[in-house]
């Protein structure tokens, strides 16, 4: 199995996360000189496995597995220095010593974001995305406020002392008066221990836009590792119900601080159905049977906390926006075995809402709310040959190969990378 790259490649979600970027990810990064996340936090998450081997991964780029690349953290990333710090030594114990730089300009989430979620989430209670309470959201507001502290700040005592005050202070009050109980933590345990995190991180910390800038000048393969979908990007999707960063390609630039406007290669990962966590409308969602044996085969649990997630058919409306925003040139399919032996597939290709049809993701709620999915159906394709990713795509079952030609005229962008397995090699290239 072999992977043609371009100079630069991105590869993003095109749905509600979880669409198995990791394994595609993994895929490119051997053949890359650098892996590069540029938004979101310790809120995601990606599952690689390599020769039998799991890695599970929040903040570290997945192409760290590799010997090859070194892996960047921008400065659109929210970084929780004790989780980066422990994901270091994780990777240690398995064996691998991560090349890894982070930007000076990333901002730091501090132990009141993280008390700060927990307030805002009684808050909003269903009128957003489940948090994860991670501090995600209240540090990208502080960082609007202009209340945020960076990376650079923790090796600066001084700067890091004056910041440290007017963020710590106006966070307790925020979650004082919002909660109604005194913050348990103070400006002087804080101070110390992030100054020994900034000491612990210190070697990895610069400025990765002129690291970037000139190694692309000079020709070196960069990979955009996207995190989360296109329906969680906090301006283009399904809002309030999105995290709290930008999902889509567009921040790319923004979040690395260099001006890639040309990504050659900008792959969306489109899983064969959709599933879900937390709360919003889920116009294609579906309780029955099958989507049990989709949740179970999938093993659609909460990586987490285990709970089970929402289960759709797969909702081309969002799939369509996901290839107009991000630049798609193409799509990989991903956990088309979970749909192995199912009689009918469906697939969301509008909505009707308010006797409209609607092919395009609303920007109004009360529209996706009350979106009802217009479906085709599609018969199954049965059992897939054993070892079908050695044979190629003319090996797939015929009603295979019209589910991916529908897919690809519906959203006007072809499929070139099928994933049969969460294995690496289970892959079929176009
Ligand atoms: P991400 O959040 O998009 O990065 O999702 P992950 O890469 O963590 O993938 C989610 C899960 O799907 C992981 O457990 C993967 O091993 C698994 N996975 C990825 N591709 C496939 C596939 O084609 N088939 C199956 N059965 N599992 C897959």
């Amino acid at each position: 199995m072999k992977s043609t790259q371009s100079q630069i490649t991105a590869i993003v979600g095109t749905q509600w996360g979880d669409e198995g970027k990791g394994k595609i990810t993994d895929f490119f990064a051997g053949t890359s000189d650098y892996v590069v996340r540029f938004h979101g936090g310790n809120n995601a998450g990606h599952t690689v496995i390599v020769d039998g081997n799991t890695f599970k991964l929040h903040l570290v780029p997945s192409g760290v597995i590799y010997g090859k690349p070194i892996s960047v953290i921008g400065n659109g990333v929210v970084i929780d220095p004790k989780v980066l710090i422990d994901e270091i030594s994780y990777l240690k114990r398995k064996g691998v010593d991560p090349k890894l730089i982070i930007s000076d300009r990333a901002h730091v989430i501090m132990p009141y974001h993280i008390a700060l979620d927990g307030v805002l989430s009684d808050h909003q209670q269903n009128l957003a995305a489940g948090s994860t309470n991670r501090g995600i959201a209240p540090v990208y507001a502080d960082k609007m406020f202009r209340n945020g502290i960076r990376m650079i700040d923790l090796l600066e005592p001084e700067v890091f002392r004056e910041k440290l005050e007017k963020g710590f202070s106006f966070n307790k009050k925020l979650i004082e008066t919002m909660s109604g109980e005194l913050l348990n933590q103070t400006i002087e345990e804080t101070y110390k221990t992030y100054l020994e995190y900034g000491e612990t991180l210190s070697k990895y910390i610069t400025d990765i836009s002129v690291e970037l800038f000139d190694e692309y000048k000079s020709g070196k393969k960069i990979l955009f590792e996207g995190a989360q979908g296109i329906s969680l990007d906090v301006d283009h999707g399904v809002y309030p119900f999105t995290t709290s960063s930008n999902t889509a390609t567009g921040h790319i630039s923004i979040g690395t601080g260099v001006n890639f406007h040309k990504v050659d290669r900008v792959i969306g990962v489109v899983k064969a159905y959709l599933s879900r966590v937390g709360e919003s409308p889920l116009p294609s969602e579906f309780l029955n049977a099958t989507a049990d044996r989709i949740r179970d085969v999938g093993k659609e649990y909460g990586t987490t906390t285990g709970r089970p997630r929402r289960i759709g058919w797969l909702d081309l409306v969002q799939i369509r926006q996901a290839v107009r925003v991000n630049g798609l040139t193409e799509i990989a399919l991903t956990k088309l075995d979970v749909l192995n032996n199912i009689n009918q597939i469906s697939v969301c290709v509008a909505y009707t809402s308010n006797n409209e049809t609607i092919k395009e993701m609303p920007a109004s709620l009360t529209a996706y709310r009350n979106a009802e999915p217009i479906y085709e159906d599609l018969p199954g394709w049965g059992d897939l040959p054993s070892s079908v990713w050695e044979k190629g795509y003319d090996a797939l079952p015929s009603k295979l190969q019209d589910y991916v030609s529908f897919i690809e005229n519906e959203v006007k962008c072809p499929v070139r990378i099928l994933s049969v397995g969460p294995q690496r090699h289970e892959t079929i290239i176009r």
